[in-house]
């Protein structure tokens, strides 16, 4: 998978390798920000997030290895992915380089393809990991430490902007009925279908995860809680369109969902107080007899 979009960090004191490092980078379609000396990395890497730091060890002041170290130590950006690119070739200053954290050690002189390889290599490994931590294993959406962080940037987003936000949490009704009398292999299938179903009713810029057994989180950007239910409203008639089934021949079990859909409201200082709206909303759908959205 090519990752030409993301911003990589090179870190070197000296100008013409700091050159010619962005200018094969930035060929192969890479962002590239760059930093002469630790501190300055440090910096930019808190500022800009890059999604790859590539740095020399021998810089004035603070070293590479001292630079990887902070970078591993410090909290959102410890996993960010490492490169050194360094004339020290000695197995020492390599092996020193890897304990140190880094994800790889290429030495100076450097042949154009093999930094590259490199980079996109730790990218994609990088990628994929990040993909894996973030979702659900069984519906394949985020999960819930992962959508709730969208949503707590997107929170901070809508506030500082004045923008709207709307925050939606869905329930599926008698699910248990499903698990009780289908078996579990059947209701996991169809956890998934309503997953899929729910997702392909999302636009692109909103966010779905699972936020319990079948509980759904929706985070929805630029949207007012007007707008939200209409959204949840759809969602709501295709569910409900689903049935299971036993076998063929059984009765089936009706499907549908509930929902509770508010938005971001002046008076909101913190997360909870949205969420707890939200849920505060989908109790009362369930309340009033399931299979509906409630909007505040
Ligand atoms: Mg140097």
């Amino acid at each position: 998978m090519k990752q030409k979009r993301n911003l990589i960090l090179v870190v070197d004191d000296e100008p013409h390798i700091l050159k010619a490092v962005h200018y094969i980078l930035d060929r192969a379609g890479y962002q590239v920000l760059a930093a002469r000396d630790a501190e300055e990395a440090l910096s930019l890497v808190s500022r800009d997030r890059p999604s790859l730091v590539v740095a020399d060890i021998m810089l004035p002041g603070m070293d590479g290895y001292k630079l990887c170290r902070r970078l591993r130590h410090s909290h959102p950006d410890s996993l960010t992915p490492f490169i050194f690119l360094s004339a020290r070739d000695s197995v020492d200053d390599r092996v020193k380089g890897i304990r140190t954290g880094a994800d790889a050690y290429l030495t100076k002189p450097f042949h154009r393809e093999e930094l590259l390889a490199m980079v996109e290599a730790v990218l994609d490994r990088h990628q994929s990991y990040a993909e894996q931590i973030m979702n659900d294993d069984l519906t394949g959406l985020l999960n819930r430490s992962h959508i709730l962080q969208r949503l707590e940037e997107e929170f901070a987003r809508a506030r500082r902007y004045r923008r709207p936000l709307a925050a939606a949490m869905i329930d599926l009704d008698n699910f248990k009925a499903v698990n009780d009398l289908c078996g579990h292999p059947a209701g996991d299938r169809l956890l998934r279908q309503i997953a899929q179903l729910l997702r392909g009713e999302m636009r692109k810029q909103d966010f779905l995860g699972r936020y319990g057994g079948e509980e759904f989180l929706s985070v929805l950007p630029e949207t007012t809680a007007a707008d939200g239910a209409i959204l949840l409203e759809r969602c709501r008639k295709k569910v409900a369109e689903i049935t299971a089934r036993r076998g063929k021949n059984s009765e089936g079990i009706p499907v549908t969902l509930s929902a509770g859909v508010t938005e971001l409201a002046g008076g909101d200082k913190n997360l909870s107080e949205l969420l707890d709206r939200a849920d505060c909303l989908l109790y009362r759908a369930k309340e009033e007899g399931r299979d509906r959205v409630a909007v505040r």
